[in-house]
């Protein structure tokens, strides 16, 4: 397995490339956001970490140019934990985020956790739940004949809750399956999301489908 390590601080970067390698990870530095993508475009990469901070171009650059062609998975790195920072990264397209400073165990932890999950979230087969309608080959939603257009996240989150339409999800649940993580007591960004996406996919229409079971969770179902 290839990882790519986007740092700039030197120390950290040694940190991270020594602690990888230990862990049987073949690993190439970049320090800047043009080589980052230089060398993305050059191999194949399993996984990238990549800091937000960064000379040239910064990580939420570097992540929006590989999102345009690739789902390879991303490592976001911030010394800032603020909430708007993670639900930006998250829903640019980041599958994980982690806050600096970390324990090298942590890490390892959600990078074997993060490409242990792969892509067996999304099936290919098409979801409908009343007249909506999720295309995991198009990445694209639809109301009737409305179509709706999703981030990441907001394709990943409406999946999982088409996927068990009637079942109510708790917060925990969510996180554990849609952002592949532990945000600890961080369950505000499940709420800013279903906000968004309720936004999307409820708020033009009259029937809404999804539901909250406030103090438990969410359930997206058609009570019409
Ligand atoms: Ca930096």
């Amino acid at each position: 397995m290839r990882v790519l390590v986007v740092e700039d601080e030197t120390k950290t970067a040694e940190y991270l490339q020594q602690g990888l390698s230990e862990s049987g990870y073949v690993v190439d530095r970049a320090s800047n956001g043009v080589d980052a993508l230089h060398l993305f475009n050059h191999n194949t990469y399993g996984l990238i970490i990549l800091d937000v901070n960064l000379p040239s171009i910064d990580g939420w650059g570097v992540l929006e140019s590989i999102r345009k062609t690739s789902r390879v998975r991303i490592m976001m790195l911030t010394g800032r934990g603020r909430l708007a920072d993670k639900i930006k990264g998250l829903d640019a397209g980041a599958d994980d985020y982690l806050v600096k400073p970390f324990e090298f165990p942590e890490l390892l932890a959600r990078v074997r956790s993060l490409l242990r999950r792969g892509d067996e979230l999304i099936e290919s087969n098409t979801l409908h739940v009343a007249d909506l309608e999720l295309d995991p080959g198009r990445h694209r939603a639809y109301r009737g004949k409305h179509r709706i257009d999703l981030t990441t996240k907001e394709f990943a989150l409406l999946h999982l809750l088409m996927s068990r339409s009637g079942e109510v999800l708790t917060r925990s649940q969510i996180i554990s399956l849609v952002w592949v993580m532990n945000f600890d007591c961080d369950t505000n960004v499940i709420d800013v999301s279903i906000r968004r996406l309720r936004a999307k996919i409820d708020d033009p229409f009259d029937s809404k489908l999804i539901h909250t079971l406030r103090g438990v969770g969410y359930v997206l179902e058609d009570r019409s």
